[in-house]
Formats: C-alpha cells, sequence, structure tokens
C-alpha cells in the first residue's frame, strides 16, 4: 500500500489471522529470518543507499521521510525482490509491531559499515521530514501496518542479534512478562511470554542460545550461515573443511612456488 510517497506492508483486507507457535520450529524461523536478511544485504544498490544515510553505521527508519522512498521505484529489480521477500515472510509469519515509542533501527553489516565514517551535516538539512515522520507514526497507531523499509531494518538488526554482537550491553527483552511456577514436589519451573512478532522472535532466540545453547555461524568457506551447538565451528560440512584446508594448501605452494 502507498500513502504519501511511502510504501507499506499490511495485510489485505479478506485476511485472517492465525497463531503461530515461534518456539515450534526455532531453527526453521531463525533460518528463515536470516535468508530474508540475506537476500535484503546481497541488494548492493539498496545497502549503498543505507549506509550514505546512515551514522556510525547505524541507519534509523526515518530516513525513509528525508528523500523519496527507495520502494516506490518499481522499475528496480531490487525493489521487485525485496517486496517478493518479504511478503513471502509475511505470509507465513506476520509482520512487526510499528512502535510508536521507538523508531526501528539496525547496525549495518560490516561490509557496508566502511561506507558509513562521515557523520552527516546537520546545518543545512531542513528537519521538517521528522515532523511528517513521526505525526504519520502516531496517525497509523492502531493499524496493522509497517513501511517496507522499516521492514528491512527489522531483518538487519535480527541478524545482528543471531550472529555477531557488535555490543554488550544488555538488551530490553519488549512485551514479555516471566512466570515462576513453584509447587510442591515439582521442580521450579521459569517460563515467559511474548506479546508480538518481534518479542516472540527474541524470546525464541533466547531459548536457541541460552537454553539449546546452539549458534548461528558462517561458513568460512561457502559463506552460509548454519546452525551448531559448538562455537568454534567454522564450516557447514565436512566437505567445506577439506575445500577450504585444499584451497589454503594450494595458495601456499603456489605462494612458495613464485618465491623459489
Ligand atoms: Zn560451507
Amino acid at each position: 500500500m502507498e500513502q504519501d510517497k511511502i510504501l507499506y506492508i499490511t495485510p489485505a483486507k479478506d485476511a485472517i489471522s492465525k497463531e503461530i507457535d515461534p518456539i515450534a520450529d526455532i531453527d526453521g524461523l531463525i533460518m528463515d529470518i536470516i535468508s530474508v536478511a540475506q537476500v535484503i544485504t546481497s541488494c548492493k544498490g539498496y545497502m549503498r543507499f543505507l549506509a550514505k544515510e546512515s551514522e556510525n553505521s547505524i541507519v534509523t527508519e526515518r530516513i525513509f521521510w528525508k528523500k523519496d522512498d527507495f520502494f516506490l521505484d518499481r522499475d528496480n529489480p531490487e525493489v521487485t525482490l525485496i517486496l517478493n521477500t518479504l511478503l513471502a515472510f509475511s505470509e507465513k509469519y506476520g509482520i512487526p509491531e510499528w512502535e510508536l515509542d521507538r523508531d526501528v533501527k539496525a547496525i549495518l553489516p560490516l561490509e557496508y559499515s566502511i561506507l558509513t565514517q562521515h557523520a552527516p551535516s546537520d546545518e543545512e538539512s531542513p528537519n521538517t521530514f521528522l515532523k511528517t515522520f513521526l505525526s504519520t507514526k502516531i496517525s497509523m497507531q492502531d493499524t496493522i501496518i509497517i513501511p517496507v523499509g522499516s521492514f528491512t531494518l527489522f531483518f538487519l538488526d535480527l541478524l545482528n542479534i543471531f550472529t555477531i554482537n557488535r555490543t554488550s550491553k544488555l538488551k530490553r527483552v519488549e512485551h514479555c512478562r516471566l512466570y515462576f511456577r513453584n509447587e510442591p514436589g515439582k521442580f521450579p519451573e521459569l517460563a515467559a511470554c511474548a506479546v508480538g512478532l518481534k518479542p516472540s522472535i527474541i524470546l525464541a532466540f533466547i531459548t536457541f542460545s541460552t537454553g539449546d545453547q546452539k549458534h548461528v555461524r558462517m561458513c568460512k568457506n561457502c559463506g552460509k550461515y548454519f546452525i551448531t551447538p559448538d562455537q568454534r565451528t567454522e564450516y557447514c560440512s565436512p566437505k567445506c573443511r577439506t575445500s577450504y584446508n585444499t584451497a589454503q594448501t594450494r595458495k601456499r605452494q603456489k605462494r612458495n612456488g613464485i618465491e623459489l
């Protein structure tokens, strides 16, 4: 849906809501999120656009109000690719809540962070877009809706949380409640309940990483993400380990050959 020159994703009028259990298949959920994030990061034009508008590697959703929305250019193949990927994800899991009290933001992947060392100058840029951004957000509070741009940041943020966590700060888990059950004769139990897509995903990831002690790693050979119980695992398969080592040996031999 397009409104005031911004593209949004919202349920169709005849859409039926369904309940999703994020704990049912955590590995599947995490891999689905990572593959959406990878589609987004593979769009070099879009990533460069984000990098240019970011401040110290952090990009906030308000930048989509500053200029023409990147996603209104329907002739751009990157736009089509990202839209189709986001729609397929929404079909399966729904969309995150567009929260009034905080801006959607994300840390850019390392390879794009390099492009963002400058801090944008405030002097000349008029801040009228901020007003439009905030009033739009307030006016849509009771609607199930998310701007396409903010939705992409949602995935970049999760990718960062799942893989390389670049901050050691404690992260607040939003919209969660903790429960404690201590019945006689039974082992005390801690339970948590989350409301909304993002809190549910974070809760699922907490179970994944602290309960099941699993990790998401990127294969040193093929670059694919995979899930492993051992944090030191560097390759997605024995095949990748072998081919990486063979390539290294070959490189070494070649180098030695030239030196001789
Ligand atoms: Zn691999």
